[in-house]
Protein backbone atom coordinates (compact mmCIF):
# COMPACT_ATOMS: atom_id res chain seq x y z
CA UNK A 1 0.00 0.00 0.00
CA UNK A 2 1.59 3.42 -0.86
CA UNK A 3 1.92 5.96 1.71
CA UNK A 4 -1.01 9.18 1.56
CA UNK A 5 0.61 12.70 2.85
CA UNK A 6 -3.04 13.14 3.88
CA UNK A 7 -3.36 10.36 6.18
CA UNK A 8 -1.24 12.26 8.52
CA UNK A 9 -3.96 14.48 9.42
CA UNK A 10 -5.53 11.59 11.12
CA UNK A 11 -2.60 11.18 13.55
CA UNK A 12 -3.58 14.11 15.68
CA UNK A 13 -6.74 13.68 15.15
CA UNK A 14 -6.20 10.66 16.82
CA UNK A 15 -4.19 11.45 20.08
CA UNK A 16 -6.74 14.07 20.98
CA UNK A 17 -9.50 12.08 21.16
CA UNK A 18 -7.70 9.47 23.25
CA UNK A 19 -6.55 11.99 25.33
CA UNK A 20 -10.06 13.30 26.20
CA UNK A 21 -11.25 9.98 26.54
CA UNK A 22 -8.23 9.31 28.65
CA UNK A 23 -9.10 12.41 30.88
CA UNK A 24 -12.99 11.66 31.59
CA UNK A 25 -11.90 8.41 32.65
CA UNK A 26 -9.76 9.47 35.06
CA UNK A 27 -12.67 12.28 36.53
CA UNK A 28 -14.81 9.24 36.73
CA UNK A 29 -12.35 7.25 38.44
CA UNK A 30 -11.92 9.96 40.76
CA UNK A 31 -15.21 10.71 41.63
CA UNK A 32 -15.83 7.23 41.74
CA UNK A 33 -12.83 6.72 44.55
CA UNK A 34 -13.60 9.99 46.71
CA UNK A 35 -17.39 7.83 47.30
CA UNK A 36 -15.33 4.27 48.24
CA UNK A 37 -14.77 3.48 52.30
CA UNK A 38 -11.43 3.00 53.44
CA UNK A 39 -12.04 -0.34 53.51
CA UNK A 40 -11.35 -0.55 50.44
CA UNK A 41 -8.57 0.27 49.82
CA UNK A 42 -6.81 -1.71 52.68
CA UNK A 43 -8.63 -4.77 51.11
CA UNK A 44 -7.20 -4.02 47.47
CA UNK A 45 -3.89 -3.38 49.26
CA UNK A 46 -3.68 -6.90 50.97
CA UNK A 47 -4.74 -8.67 47.77
CA UNK A 48 -2.02 -7.05 45.98
CA UNK A 49 0.59 -8.24 48.68
CA UNK A 50 -0.33 -11.70 48.33
CA UNK A 51 -2.68 -11.62 51.80
CA UNK A 52 -5.64 -12.64 50.48
CA UNK A 53 -6.74 -13.72 54.09
CA UNK A 54 -6.66 -10.18 55.71
CA UNK A 55 -8.05 -8.89 52.07
CA UNK A 56 -11.15 -10.96 52.49
CA UNK A 57 -11.65 -9.86 56.09
CA UNK A 58 -11.45 -6.35 54.83
CA UNK A 59 -13.96 -6.53 51.82
CA UNK A 60 -16.52 -7.94 54.23
CA UNK A 61 -15.95 -5.34 56.40
CA UNK A 62 -16.62 -2.53 53.12
CA UNK A 63 -19.87 -4.94 52.11
CA UNK A 64 -21.31 -4.23 55.58
CA UNK A 65 -20.49 -0.78 55.09
CA UNK A 66 -22.14 -0.67 51.26
CA UNK A 67 -24.54 -2.66 50.17
CA UNK A 68 -23.59 -2.00 46.81
CA UNK A 69 -20.52 -3.72 46.79
CA UNK A 70 -21.90 -7.38 45.96
CA UNK A 71 -19.99 -7.71 42.39
CA UNK A 72 -16.85 -6.88 44.33
CA UNK A 73 -17.17 -10.18 46.46
CA UNK A 74 -18.67 -12.09 43.33
CA UNK A 75 -15.62 -11.20 41.35
CA UNK A 76 -13.40 -12.12 44.20
CA UNK A 77 -15.33 -15.75 45.28
CA UNK A 78 -14.67 -16.38 41.66
CA UNK A 79 -10.90 -15.13 41.30
CA UNK A 80 -10.54 -17.65 44.28
CA UNK A 81 -12.31 -20.42 42.98
CA UNK A 82 -10.57 -20.31 39.72
CA UNK A 83 -7.37 -20.56 41.54
CA UNK A 84 -8.71 -23.68 43.46
CA UNK A 85 -8.28 -21.42 46.57
CA UNK A 86 -11.70 -22.76 47.63
CA UNK A 87 -11.94 -22.20 51.40
CA UNK A 88 -11.84 -18.92 50.54
CA UNK A 89 -14.37 -18.71 47.86
CA UNK A 90 -16.90 -20.42 50.59
CA UNK A 91 -15.82 -17.74 53.09
CA UNK A 92 -16.83 -14.69 50.57
CA UNK A 93 -19.40 -16.29 49.10
CA UNK A 94 -21.21 -17.51 52.85
CA UNK A 95 -20.53 -13.77 53.85
CA UNK A 96 -22.62 -12.20 51.31
CA UNK A 97 -25.44 -15.02 51.78
CA UNK A 98 -25.66 -14.04 56.03
CA UNK A 99 -25.67 -10.64 54.77
CA UNK A 100 -29.86 -10.08 56.38
CA UNK A 101 -30.14 -7.38 53.51
CA UNK A 102 -28.85 -9.35 50.24
CA UNK A 103 -31.60 -8.59 47.58
CA UNK A 104 -33.33 -12.29 46.85
CA UNK A 105 -32.09 -11.91 43.50
CA UNK A 106 -28.34 -12.06 44.90
CA UNK A 107 -28.91 -13.98 47.30
CA UNK A 108 -30.09 -16.43 44.51
CA UNK A 109 -26.51 -15.69 42.86
CA UNK A 110 -24.34 -16.05 45.76
CA UNK A 111 -26.14 -19.36 46.71
CA UNK A 112 -25.48 -20.91 43.11
CA UNK A 113 -21.69 -19.68 43.19
CA UNK A 114 -21.47 -21.48 46.41
CA UNK A 115 -23.04 -24.49 45.26
CA UNK A 116 -19.92 -24.73 42.22
CA UNK A 117 -17.37 -23.88 44.98
CA UNK A 118 -18.71 -26.91 46.89
CA UNK A 119 -18.83 -28.92 43.84
CA UNK A 120 -15.47 -28.11 43.06
CA UNK A 121 -14.41 -28.69 46.46
CA UNK A 122 -15.70 -32.42 46.36
CA UNK A 123 -18.26 -31.27 49.04
CA UNK A 124 -21.27 -33.55 46.96
CA UNK A 125 -23.87 -33.18 49.01
CA UNK A 126 -23.79 -29.69 50.16
CA UNK A 127 -23.34 -28.79 46.69
CA UNK A 128 -26.49 -30.99 46.27
CA UNK A 129 -28.22 -29.09 48.86
CA UNK A 130 -27.61 -25.09 47.49
CA UNK A 131 -28.53 -26.78 44.19
CA UNK A 132 -31.61 -28.12 45.03
CA UNK A 133 -32.50 -24.68 46.53
CA UNK A 134 -32.61 -23.22 43.05
CA UNK A 135 -35.03 -24.84 41.73
CA UNK A 136 -37.82 -22.38 41.65
CA UNK A 137 -35.24 -19.22 40.71
CA UNK A 138 -33.66 -18.41 36.92
CA UNK A 139 -30.69 -20.43 38.20
CA UNK A 140 -33.15 -23.42 37.72
CA UNK A 141 -31.28 -24.77 34.25
CA UNK A 142 -27.49 -24.21 35.69
CA UNK A 143 -28.44 -25.81 38.88
CA UNK A 144 -30.40 -28.84 37.72
CA UNK A 145 -27.41 -29.44 34.90
CA UNK A 146 -24.71 -28.90 37.98
CA UNK A 147 -27.30 -31.79 39.88
CA UNK A 148 -26.93 -33.95 36.52
CA UNK A 149 -23.03 -34.04 36.89
CA UNK A 150 -23.44 -34.51 40.57
CA UNK A 151 -25.41 -37.49 40.41
CA UNK A 152 -23.37 -38.76 37.35
CA UNK A 153 -20.00 -38.63 39.10
CA UNK A 154 -21.97 -40.46 42.05
CA UNK A 155 -22.98 -43.15 40.04
CA UNK A 156 -26.50 -41.98 41.01
CA UNK A 157 -27.87 -43.14 38.26
CA UNK A 158 -31.88 -43.42 39.27
CA UNK A 159 -31.23 -39.67 40.62
CA UNK A 160 -29.16 -38.87 37.33
CA UNK A 161 -32.37 -39.75 35.35
CA UNK A 162 -34.79 -37.60 37.33
CA UNK A 163 -32.55 -34.59 37.06
CA UNK A 164 -32.59 -35.39 33.59
CA UNK A 165 -36.45 -34.86 33.44
CA UNK A 166 -36.56 -32.01 35.34
CA UNK A 167 -33.94 -30.18 32.59
CA UNK A 168 -36.12 -31.54 29.88
CA UNK A 169 -39.31 -29.90 31.77
CA UNK A 170 -37.10 -26.79 31.48
CA UNK A 171 -35.17 -26.33 28.28
CA UNK A 172 -35.69 -28.47 25.15
CA UNK A 173 -32.32 -29.61 24.42
CA UNK A 174 -31.15 -33.10 23.82
CA UNK A 175 -29.56 -34.62 26.83
CA UNK A 176 -27.16 -37.73 25.07
CA UNK A 177 -26.11 -39.35 27.77
CA UNK A 178 -29.49 -39.72 28.99
CA UNK A 179 -29.26 -43.14 26.70
CA UNK A 180 -26.26 -44.40 28.49
CA UNK A 181 -27.74 -43.42 32.08
CA UNK A 182 -30.09 -45.89 31.46
CA UNK A 183 -28.33 -48.40 29.89
CA UNK A 184 -25.48 -47.98 33.69
CA UNK A 185 -28.78 -48.69 35.26
CA UNK A 186 -29.70 -51.80 32.89
CA UNK A 187 -26.12 -53.04 33.76
CA UNK A 188 -26.23 -52.78 37.12
CA UNK A 189 -29.65 -54.98 37.19
CA UNK A 190 -28.01 -57.33 35.03
CA UNK A 191 -24.78 -57.81 37.27
CA UNK A 192 -26.99 -57.89 40.39
CA UNK A 193 -27.42 -61.19 42.38
CA UNK A 194 -29.89 -62.46 41.55
CA UNK A 195 -30.05 -60.55 38.05
CA UNK A 196 -32.63 -58.01 37.83
CA UNK A 197 -33.89 -58.74 34.36
CA UNK A 198 -37.82 -57.08 34.59
CA UNK A 199 -36.05 -53.47 35.63
CA UNK A 200 -32.90 -53.99 32.89
CA UNK A 201 -35.46 -54.50 30.30
CA UNK A 202 -37.57 -51.37 31.15
CA UNK A 203 -33.70 -49.45 31.73
CA UNK A 204 -33.52 -50.31 27.78
CA UNK A 205 -36.22 -49.56 26.74
CA UNK A 206 -36.02 -46.03 28.17
CA UNK A 207 -32.62 -46.43 26.58
CA UNK A 208 -34.14 -47.31 23.12
CA UNK A 209 -36.68 -44.41 23.63
CA UNK A 210 -33.81 -41.68 24.84
CA UNK A 211 -31.96 -42.68 21.45
CA UNK A 212 -35.18 -42.44 19.30
CA UNK A 213 -35.80 -38.83 20.47
CA UNK A 214 -31.43 -37.88 19.64
CA UNK A 215 -32.24 -39.26 16.45
CA UNK A 216 -35.52 -36.65 16.09
CA UNK A 217 -32.73 -34.10 16.93
CA UNK A 218 -30.22 -34.88 14.44
CA UNK A 219 -27.84 -36.24 16.69
CA UNK A 220 -25.67 -39.63 15.90
CA UNK A 221 -26.12 -42.24 18.46
CA UNK A 222 -24.50 -45.07 16.80
CA UNK A 223 -23.06 -45.69 20.34
CA UNK A 224 -25.53 -45.94 22.62
CA UNK A 225 -27.58 -47.94 20.17
CA UNK A 226 -24.42 -50.74 20.30
CA UNK A 227 -24.51 -50.89 24.11
CA UNK A 228 -27.99 -51.08 24.29
CA UNK A 229 -28.25 -54.02 22.09
CA UNK A 230 -24.99 -55.43 24.15
CA UNK A 231 -27.26 -54.94 26.67
CA UNK A 232 -30.11 -56.42 25.93
CA UNK A 233 -28.08 -59.78 24.23
CA UNK A 234 -26.82 -60.15 28.01
CA UNK A 235 -30.25 -59.97 28.80
CA UNK A 236 -31.39 -62.51 26.80
CA UNK A 237 -28.26 -65.00 27.66
CA UNK A 238 -29.55 -64.66 31.32
CA UNK A 239 -32.57 -65.87 30.71
CA UNK A 240 -31.40 -68.50 28.37
CA UNK A 241 -32.83 -66.64 25.11
CA UNK A 242 -30.07 -67.58 22.80
CA UNK A 243 -32.20 -66.97 19.71
CA UNK A 244 -32.56 -63.51 21.00
CA UNK A 245 -29.15 -62.95 22.15
CA UNK A 246 -27.46 -63.96 18.39
CA UNK A 247 -30.50 -60.88 17.26
CA UNK A 248 -29.02 -58.51 19.27
CA UNK A 249 -25.91 -58.68 18.60
CA UNK A 250 -26.65 -59.60 15.01
CA UNK A 251 -28.33 -56.11 15.03
CA UNK A 252 -25.23 -54.12 15.65
CA UNK A 253 -23.38 -55.18 12.08
CA UNK A 254 -26.19 -53.41 10.29
CA UNK A 255 -26.61 -50.85 12.89
CA UNK A 256 -23.72 -49.96 14.56
CA UNK A 257 -21.28 -51.59 12.32
CA UNK A 258 -18.13 -49.29 13.95
CA UNK A 259 -19.05 -51.60 17.09
CA UNK A 260 -18.52 -54.86 15.65
CA UNK A 261 -14.93 -55.71 17.08
CA UNK A 262 -16.62 -55.57 20.46
CA UNK A 263 -19.23 -58.34 20.36
CA UNK A 264 -17.60 -60.50 17.09
CA UNK A 265 -16.40 -63.10 19.56
CA UNK A 266 -19.88 -63.08 21.39
CA UNK A 267 -21.60 -63.41 18.09
CA UNK A 268 -19.14 -66.40 17.08
CA UNK A 269 -20.05 -68.23 20.23
CA UNK A 270 -23.69 -67.96 19.94
CA UNK A 271 -23.51 -69.61 16.43
CA UNK A 272 -21.21 -72.16 17.83
CA UNK A 273 -23.78 -73.27 20.34
CA UNK A 274 -26.50 -73.26 17.50
CA UNK A 275 -24.14 -75.73 15.89
CA UNK A 276 -23.55 -73.53 13.13
CA UNK A 277 -20.02 -71.92 13.89
CA UNK A 278 -19.05 -71.76 9.85
CA UNK A 279 -22.15 -69.64 9.09
CA UNK A 280 -20.97 -67.51 12.10
CA UNK A 281 -17.88 -67.29 10.66
CA UNK A 282 -18.89 -66.39 7.02
CA UNK A 283 -21.29 -63.59 8.49
CA UNK A 284 -18.13 -62.04 10.47
CA UNK A 285 -15.89 -62.33 7.66
CA UNK A 286 -18.41 -60.50 5.13
CA UNK A 287 -18.71 -57.75 7.71
CA UNK A 288 -14.56 -57.59 7.82
CA UNK A 289 -14.54 -57.31 4.12
CA UNK A 290 -17.24 -54.12 4.07
CA UNK A 291 -15.64 -52.43 7.56
CA UNK A 292 -11.99 -54.12 8.62
CA UNK A 293 -11.33 -53.56 11.99
CA UNK A 294 -8.56 -55.13 14.39
CA UNK A 295 -10.77 -56.86 16.73
CA UNK A 296 -12.78 -58.61 13.80
CA UNK A 297 -10.09 -59.47 12.10
CA UNK A 298 -8.43 -61.59 15.24
CA UNK A 299 -11.77 -63.09 15.84
CA UNK A 300 -12.17 -64.36 12.40
CA UNK A 301 -8.53 -65.38 11.90
CA UNK A 302 -8.62 -67.83 15.30
CA UNK A 303 -11.52 -68.96 14.18
CA UNK A 304 -10.51 -69.67 11.04
CA UNK A 305 -7.65 -71.50 12.03
CA UNK A 306 -9.60 -73.81 14.34
CA UNK A 307 -12.17 -74.83 12.03
CA UNK A 308 -10.10 -74.89 8.47
CA UNK A 309 -6.57 -75.27 9.78
CA UNK A 310 -3.57 -72.87 9.52
CA UNK A 311 -3.35 -72.67 5.62
CA UNK A 312 -6.78 -70.80 5.36
CA UNK A 313 -6.23 -68.64 8.30
CA UNK A 314 -2.47 -67.43 6.84
CA UNK A 315 -4.33 -66.72 3.67
CA UNK A 316 -6.98 -64.68 4.93
CA UNK A 317 -4.04 -63.13 7.36
CA UNK A 318 -2.40 -62.39 4.29
CA UNK A 319 -4.58 -61.07 2.03
CA UNK A 320 -6.12 -58.91 5.11
CA UNK A 321 -2.56 -57.29 5.99
CA UNK A 322 -1.57 -56.67 2.37
CA UNK A 323 -5.26 -54.83 2.16
CA UNK A 324 -3.92 -52.67 5.19
CA UNK A 325 -0.77 -53.31 6.46
CA UNK A 326 -0.95 -53.02 10.18
CA UNK A 327 1.63 -54.11 12.69
CA UNK A 328 -1.22 -55.18 15.27
CA UNK A 329 -2.44 -57.61 12.93
CA UNK A 330 0.71 -58.84 12.27
CA UNK A 331 1.15 -59.18 15.99
CA UNK A 332 -2.07 -61.05 16.26
CA UNK A 333 -1.32 -63.77 13.63
CA UNK A 334 2.26 -64.12 15.25
CA UNK A 335 0.46 -64.90 18.57
CA UNK A 336 -2.07 -67.55 16.88
CA UNK A 337 0.94 -69.21 14.97
CA UNK A 338 3.14 -69.03 18.05
CA UNK A 339 0.36 -71.09 20.00
CA UNK A 340 0.29 -73.65 16.63
CA UNK A 341 4.05 -73.84 17.17
CA UNK A 342 4.15 -74.77 20.46
CA UNK A 343 1.14 -77.23 20.15
CA UNK A 344 2.97 -78.52 17.73
CA UNK A 345 6.51 -78.59 19.69
CA UNK A 346 4.50 -80.96 22.68
CA UNK A 347 2.93 -82.98 19.54
CA UNK A 348 6.87 -83.62 19.10
CA UNK A 349 8.22 -84.10 22.90
CA UNK A 350 5.36 -86.73 23.20
CA UNK A 351 5.49 -90.27 22.23
CA UNK A 352 7.53 -91.13 19.12
CA UNK A 353 4.69 -93.06 17.21
CA UNK A 354 2.03 -91.43 18.60
CA UNK A 355 3.66 -88.21 16.47
CA UNK A 356 4.36 -90.32 13.52
CA UNK A 357 1.07 -91.33 13.82
CA UNK A 358 -0.26 -87.78 13.99
CA UNK A 359 1.87 -86.23 10.92
CA UNK A 360 0.63 -89.23 9.17
CA UNK A 361 -3.13 -88.46 9.53
CA UNK A 362 -2.96 -84.71 10.03
CA UNK A 363 -4.65 -82.46 7.86
CA UNK A 364 -2.22 -79.77 8.29
CA UNK A 365 1.05 -81.74 6.23
CA UNK A 366 2.39 -77.74 4.96
CA UNK A 367 4.80 -77.36 8.20
CA UNK A 368 8.18 -77.78 6.26
CA UNK A 369 10.40 -75.92 9.38
CA UNK A 370 11.69 -78.18 12.11
CA UNK A 371 8.95 -76.79 14.74
CA UNK A 372 11.55 -75.76 17.60
CA UNK A 373 13.41 -73.41 15.25
CA UNK A 374 10.28 -71.96 13.71
CA UNK A 375 9.25 -71.43 17.32
CA UNK A 376 11.84 -69.36 18.42
CA UNK A 377 11.52 -67.35 15.31
CA UNK A 378 8.20 -66.36 15.93
CA UNK A 379 9.12 -65.41 19.26
CA UNK A 380 12.08 -63.09 18.40
CA UNK A 381 10.12 -61.04 15.82
CA UNK A 382 6.85 -61.11 17.98
CA UNK A 383 8.79 -59.46 21.10
CA UNK A 384 10.63 -57.01 18.54
CA UNK A 385 7.29 -55.83 17.05
CA UNK A 386 5.76 -55.92 20.77
CA UNK A 387 7.49 -52.65 22.31
CA UNK A 388 5.86 -50.96 19.46
CA UNK A 389 2.36 -52.83 19.22
CA UNK A 390 1.82 -52.11 23.15
CA UNK A 391 1.73 -48.34 22.45
CA UNK A 392 -0.49 -48.60 19.52
CA UNK A 393 -3.00 -51.25 20.78
CA UNK A 394 -4.96 -48.48 22.60
CA UNK A 395 -8.11 -47.06 22.82
CA UNK A 396 -7.66 -43.56 22.65
CA UNK A 397 -10.57 -40.48 24.07
CA UNK A 398 -11.45 -38.33 21.48
CA UNK A 399 -11.47 -35.28 23.60
CA UNK A 400 -8.61 -36.06 26.18
CA UNK A 401 -6.68 -37.66 24.69
CA UNK A 402 -6.98 -39.96 27.92
CA UNK A 403 -5.18 -43.97 26.54
CA UNK A 404 -6.54 -47.04 28.07
CA UNK A 405 -6.27 -50.65 27.10
CA UNK A 406 -10.13 -51.43 27.61
CA UNK A 407 -12.45 -49.65 25.70
CA UNK A 408 -15.01 -47.22 27.41
CA UNK A 409 -18.61 -45.65 27.10
CA UNK A 410 -17.48 -43.13 29.54
CA UNK A 411 -13.82 -41.34 29.27
CA UNK A 412 -12.27 -42.09 32.71
CA UNK A 413 -10.07 -38.98 31.95
CA UNK A 414 -12.76 -35.98 31.24
CA UNK A 415 -15.86 -38.38 31.96
CA UNK A 416 -17.05 -37.47 28.40
CA UNK A 417 -19.43 -40.06 26.80
CA UNK A 418 -18.89 -41.66 23.77
CA UNK A 419 -15.52 -40.31 23.21
CA UNK A 420 -13.88 -43.46 22.31
CA UNK A 421 -13.75 -44.88 19.13
CA UNK A 422 -14.03 -48.31 19.31
CA UNK A 423 -10.67 -48.75 17.50
CA UNK A 424 -7.21 -49.14 18.17
CA UNK A 425 -4.42 -46.17 17.92
CA UNK A 426 -3.10 -47.78 15.16
CA UNK A 427 -6.30 -47.95 13.51
CA UNK A 428 -7.25 -44.15 13.98
CA UNK A 429 -4.44 -43.24 11.60
ZN1 LIG B 1 -11.50 -38.04 27.78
Amino acid sequence: VDFEPWWLIFIPVVFALGWIAARVDIRQMLSETRSLPKSYFKGLNFLLNEEPDHAIDAFIEVAKLDSETTELHFALGNLFRRRGEMERAIRVHQSLLARADLPPSEREHALHELGHDFLKAGLLDRAEQAFEQLQQTRFAVPAVKALIRIYESEHDWPRAIDAVKRLRALVDEPVPQLAHYQCERAQAALGAHPADVETAAEALDAASHAVQSLRRHGADAHGAQARIAILSALQAHLVGDDLAERLSLESILEDAPMYAGLIAADLLQSYRRAGQVAQGLQLLRDHYDRYPSLDVFSVVLRALHAQQGHVVAWDFAREALRRGPSLLGLDRVLAVALDESVVQAQNKTGDKDATQDHVATSSTPHVTFPAYTQHADLNLLRSLIHRHTQLLDRYACRQCGFQARHFYWQCPGCHAWETYTPRRLEEQR
